[in-house]
């Protein structure tokens, strides 16, 4: 027999009761299988089918709500979108531990997006770069004139940035729009202004424009946030130390570095989803903020105060919106907006950088005292028992048993499984 061909054509066109028979017959899927695909859950399969391509099913994430959180002087529940066990636990323990001292400070940059117009084969890249600079009125009447909705709610073009940078292709000229998307995280917005831009930069410049694109190095959307947790309520001056100790080994080295700053994207990206909004553009932008310096380092910086309180800051790129995407149109996106209870984009933005923070302490508490494993176990080790196979009531007794023989492994989890199932 001929092994199944993955050129399915037409598939795009074709319903997603269709799309689910064909997928089913190249990869044997059973009658239970399709089953799951047509319970599409929270998320209609036929909105679903208008936000992405050639959509056969949906794809539920566990949606938690992390508390304690007091930012800016105000309580909020944050709804967490992630599929990772002990994330949404260790931010609720980081916030109660400096809910008491008044919880977290945030602030914003701004919500200003950039998009990049490349520009090639100019003979006089200099000169290009000035000529571009002087039509710094006509940018920005081009820019403001695609978008007049963004306009008329206070956005719009703020500034033009361009520069000569060298490359394999020779020269290039790039020129930056700063644009104020408001309450959108701005993608669609700005590239439609960068792709209007293009031919007039040309035009200009007698040079040909190649790539017209926003960065998701959004530097000019920078969200912040702060917080000092007092020694006695973390546990004294050694686990303080230790914090200490454990985050300066993630400022030196960028393997570290990398976890760390993983960590704390465990809580940001959990909440971006819930929110419908962009967790690649926000993953981004953030990988690449921590690389500004020209390497690669801690997203967060923490240091002992005066009154020996730990203080953590973390500032970083945050480009979310409250409109645009899947935002509005994902109806648990709406719900989770709504349990924030948040008002503009550049709130979403600012607890998110809070919720970071948060994660971020968390992690660094749990390296420097029992270590990352202890804090997982418990749903680590359920997770273990449902590989195993454990069902229903199992689950647990499966999972109890893993924690208590400290051996948190499938192997060990099936042998108990069997036991349990034969009544040992
Ligand atoms: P969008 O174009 O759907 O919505 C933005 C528009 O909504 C604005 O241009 C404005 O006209 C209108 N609007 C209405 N009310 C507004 C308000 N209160 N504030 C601001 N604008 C308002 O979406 P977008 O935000 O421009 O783009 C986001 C989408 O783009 C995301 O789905 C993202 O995944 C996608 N995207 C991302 C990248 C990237 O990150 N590299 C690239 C392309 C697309």
């Amino acid at each position: 027999m001929n092994a199944p061909s993955s050129r399915l054509s037409g598939f795009h066109k074709q319903s997603v009761a269709d799309r689910v028979a064909r997928v089913a017959e190249f990869s044997g899927l059973d009658q239970a299988d399709r089953d799951l695909l047509a319970g599409s859950g929270h998320l209609d399969l036929e909105l679903a089918n208008r936000l992405v391509e050639n959509v056969v099913g949906t794809m539920n994430i566990p949606l938690g709500v992390a508390t304690n959180l007091r930012i800016d002087g105000r309580d909020y529940l944050v709804p967490m979108a992630t599929e990772e066990s002990s994330v949404i636990a260790a931010v609720c323990n980081a916030a109660r531990q400096c809910y008491d001292n008044g919880g977290f400070t945030t602030s914003m940059s701004g919500t200003q997006m950039i998009a990049q117009i490349q520009l090639v084969e100019v003979p006089d890249p200099e000169h290009a770069r000035i000529r571009i600079l002087e039509r710094r009125d006509e940018i920005r009447a081009i820019c403001d004139g695609c978008d007049p909705v963004l306009l008329k709610l206070g956005g719009g073009f703020r500034d033009l940035e361009v520069r000569v940078i060298q490359s394999r292709s020779g020269p290039m000229v790039i020129t930056h729009i700063v644009v104020d998307t408001r309450d959108a995280m701005g993608a669609n917005a700005v590239n439609t202004m960068a792709e209007k831009l293009g031919p007039s930069i040309a035009e200009w410049t007698g040079g040909r424009t190649y790539l017209r694109i926003l960065t998701n190095l959004a530097d000019r959307r920078l969200a912040r946030a702060r917080c000092e947790w007092r020694t006695e309520d973390i546990g004294g001056a050694e686990v303080r130390d230790g914090m200490m100790i454990a985050y300066h080994f993630a400022e030196a080295d960028p393997y570290r570095a990398a976890t760390h700053n993983k960590g704390i994207m465990n809580g940001v990206s959990a909440v971006v989803l819930a929110t419908g909004n962009d967790s690649r553009a926000v993953e981004a932008g953030a990988h690449a903020y921590a690389s500004r310096s020209g390497r690669y380092t801690s997203l967060t910086r923490w240091e002992v105060t005066r009154e020996g309180n730990l203080a953590g800051v973390l500032e970083f790129p945050m480009a979310v919106g409250l409109v645009g995407g899947a935002t509005k149109a994902h109806p648990m996106a709406q719900v989770a907006l709504k349990m924030l209870g948040v008002k503009s984009a550049e709130e979403l933005a600012r607890i998110i950088a809070a919720v970071g923070l948060a994660q971020n302490f968390a992690a660094l508490r749990a390296l420097a005292t029992e270590g990352a494993q202890r804090g997982h176990m418990a749903l680590h080790a359920q997770n273990i028992a449902m590989m195993a196979g454990a069902r229903g009531d199992e689950i647990d007794a499966v999972a109890k048993r893993l924690v208590a023989l400290g051996k948190v492994r499938v192997d060990v989890a099936e042998t108990e499984l069997a036991a349990l199932r034969a009544g040992r």
